[in-house]
């Protein structure tokens, strides 16, 4: 019988941006561990493929899809107002949904630079905020936030984005010492370039995906299953003594100064 420090059986974990990329496999990772899931995007019908499918692969878990815009402050509310009707309970929050525009500081119009400021960081502080009553009814509950080396150093991505994830680092170390004595831990992990359809454009230029891997240890980019597997591990009872932790996912990007 596995250790069931190392199972989530019997958890609920909420899961954003769990239609592609990082979520997906990070939703995956904890339903083949033992949770149930309830799954948050924008697209219903991509959502609702993957709710299917992911159903089909566990049959023996309960796996739930809410479809909404993360950047809409109504919908945040009326996810969380979803999730208490349906009385399951939350002990899990991954924050991952995210998006950046790149391109340099002054280029940015007001309306732009907000947005990213709206998902990548209100709607995170926001969720954890509407969470914390559900988790604090689990004895042991974990929330993973999704930053990015972004947060810690210069990378190309544009100021907004950096700075939205650095908040996220920093919202991170918070939450953990203010909420440890209720019993939730809150981590993050910050990866590099991982293979998604967002990093699909950038990585297709032969120059640029050489550039990427000559500044990273491992000379190669991470695959999503990579990032999920460090969250999956930071949700478990074996990191029960982890919080406020940040683990890079970076090939050893952030370690390579020379
Ligand atoms: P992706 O584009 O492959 O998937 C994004 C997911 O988030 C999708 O399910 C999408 O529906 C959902 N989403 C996006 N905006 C949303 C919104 N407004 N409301 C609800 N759902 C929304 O992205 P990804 O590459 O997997 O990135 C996931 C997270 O990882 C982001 O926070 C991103 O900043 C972070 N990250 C990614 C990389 C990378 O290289 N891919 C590196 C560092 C950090």
């Amino acid at each position: 019988m596995t250790d069931a420090r190392w199972r989530l059986d019997g958890q609920v974990a909420l899961v954003t941006g769990a239609s592609a990329g990082i979520g997906h496999a990070v939703a995956r990772e904890l339903l083949g561990l033992g949770a149930d899931v309830l799954l948050v995007a924008r697209n219903a019908d991509d959502l609702d493929d993957v709710r299917t499918q992911f159903e089909e692969d566990h049959p023996e878990r309960i796996v739930r899809a809410f479809a909404c815009d993360l950047a809409d402050e109504d919908a945040r509310r009326e996810l969380f107002d979803w999730i208490e009707d349906l009385d399951c309970g939350l002990s899990i929050l991954v924050n991952n949904a995210g998006g950046n525009q790149r391109k340099p500081t002054m280029d940015y119009a007001d309306d732009e630079w907000r947005a990213l400021f709206e998902l990548n960081l209100f709607a995170t502080f926001e969720l954890c905020r509407y969470a914390y009553p559900l988790l604090t009814r689990h004895p042991a509950s974990s929330v993973v936030n999704v930053g990015s080396v972004s947060g810690a150093t210069h990378v190309r991505t544009g100021s907004p984005y950096g700075m939205t994830k650095a908040a996220v680092h920093q919202l991170t170390k918070n939450l953990a010492c203010e909420w440890a004595p209720a019993g939730v831990r809150v981590n993050a992990v910050a990866p590099w370039y991982i293979r998604t359809r967002r990093t699909a454009p950038a990585l297709a230029d032969p120059e640029y995906h050489d550039e990427v891997i000559e500044r990273t240890p491992l000379r190669r980019v991470g695959e999503p299953e990579e990032v999920a597997a460090a969250v999956a591990f930071l949700c478990l009872p074996a990191a029960s003594y982890i919080t406020g932790e940040c683990i890079a996912v970076d090939g050893g990007f952030l370690r390579y100064g020379f």
